[in-house]
């Protein structure tokens, strides 16, 4: 069973010939407005795949809430966490020109109301999870407190994004703390590594204090390490990833988190679960979308899917 505390947030995209300077204003296509947040997103990832999934999260009572609400639903997530109102939902506006770049405005809305308070007041869904995972697009206050209240026994992953310094206490709960390249350059900052490789980056993010890390690489999978018990250094671990036809890369680190976190909860190790979410990521990114492009197990398990 796990647990997803994190954000939900409409996404408003339009597409555009180019994007519009100060004081003026451009026609784009129709709107499309999909579920995203990537709270929304590791939950429906990994309710697609299987796992028993919860959300801990907040919208607005508005249209775009009932969205939100709507597609963990079809996802088969429990929202029963999901609190609805105090501002409205978080909002991405997207504008995207034919090159396929993007400018995006985000309103956190609810997402910034996710407070401490609510989480001690979800006890029942913290203590029913075997696997907690969280991002940052929700106050940092918020994500301490979810460490707090774990217990003993429950298992804690943290994708850092947006990358934000992290207390002690929060780093120390990680296990493990899973960034892609440019959150990992964040997190260490002077601490960088000037000149070496993602295992050096992966030894340099471990002495940070997390209980392990899990660095992804894009099409070239993820890099694992984790912290030595007395007297048995580890060494990191290299996950291949699977030669696909990239078409969007969008949701693919959410599809990789949810699926490691799935995978924790079931007992595999942490090298395996990461073989499994490198596949579910190599899925992600030959379809287009967020939460469309999530696949099921079965999808994953098929050979040539991929
Ligand atoms: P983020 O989206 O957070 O930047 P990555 O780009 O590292 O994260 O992607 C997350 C995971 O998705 C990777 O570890 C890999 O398993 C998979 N993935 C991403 N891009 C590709 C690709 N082009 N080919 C195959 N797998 C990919």
């Amino acid at each position: 069973d796990l647990l997803v505390v994190g954000s939900a947030n409409a996404d408003l995209v339009i597409g555009v010939e180019r994007r519009p300077g100060a004081g003026e204003t451009v026609l784009g296509s129709d709107l499309a407005v999909h579920p995203g947040g990537k709270g929304a997103n590791q939950a429906a990832a990994a309710a697609r795949l299987g796992a028993r999934t919860a959300l801990l999260a907040r919208v607005g009572d508005d249209v775009y809430g009932r969205l939100l609400l709507s597609s963990q639903h079809a996802a088969g997530v429990d929202t029963v966490g999901v609190l609805v109102g105090g501002a409205p939902t978080g909002v991405a506006l997207i504008t995207v020109d034919p090159s396929g770049d993007n400018s995006i405005v985000v309103s956190p809305g609810a997402n910034a109301r996710l407070a401490p308070e609510d989480v001690a007041a979800a006890g029942s869904l913290l203590c029913a999870a075997r696997v907690v995972s969280a991002q940052l697009e929700i106050p940092v206050e918020t994500v301490a407190e979810v460490v707090r209240n774990l217990a003993p026994e429950v298992r804690f992953t943290l994708n850092p994004s947006p990358p934000a310094p992290l207390p002690a206490e929060l780093l120390h709960a990680c296990d493990p703390l899973i960034v892609n390249e440019h959150e990992a350059r964040v997190l260490l900052g002077p601490r960088a590594p000037a000149d070496g490789g993602p295992e050096d980056w992966a030894r340099a993010l471990l002495r940070l204090g997390p209980r392990s890390v899990v660095i992804t690489l894009g099409a070239a999978g993820a890099l694992v390490v984790e912290g030595s018990a007395p007297g048995s250094a580890r060494e990191p671990v290299r996950v291949p990833s699977v030669p696909v036809k990239a078409v969007d890369t969008t949701g693919a680190g959410d599809a990789f988190a949810a699926a490691l976190a799935f995978r924790l909860s079931t007992g595999d190790d942490l090298p395996t679960a990461a073989a499994f979410a490198a596949r579910v990521g190599a899925v992600t990114v030959t379809r287009h979308g967020a939460q469309e492009s999530f696949p099921t197990a079965a999808e994953v398990a098929e050979p040539d899917t991929v």
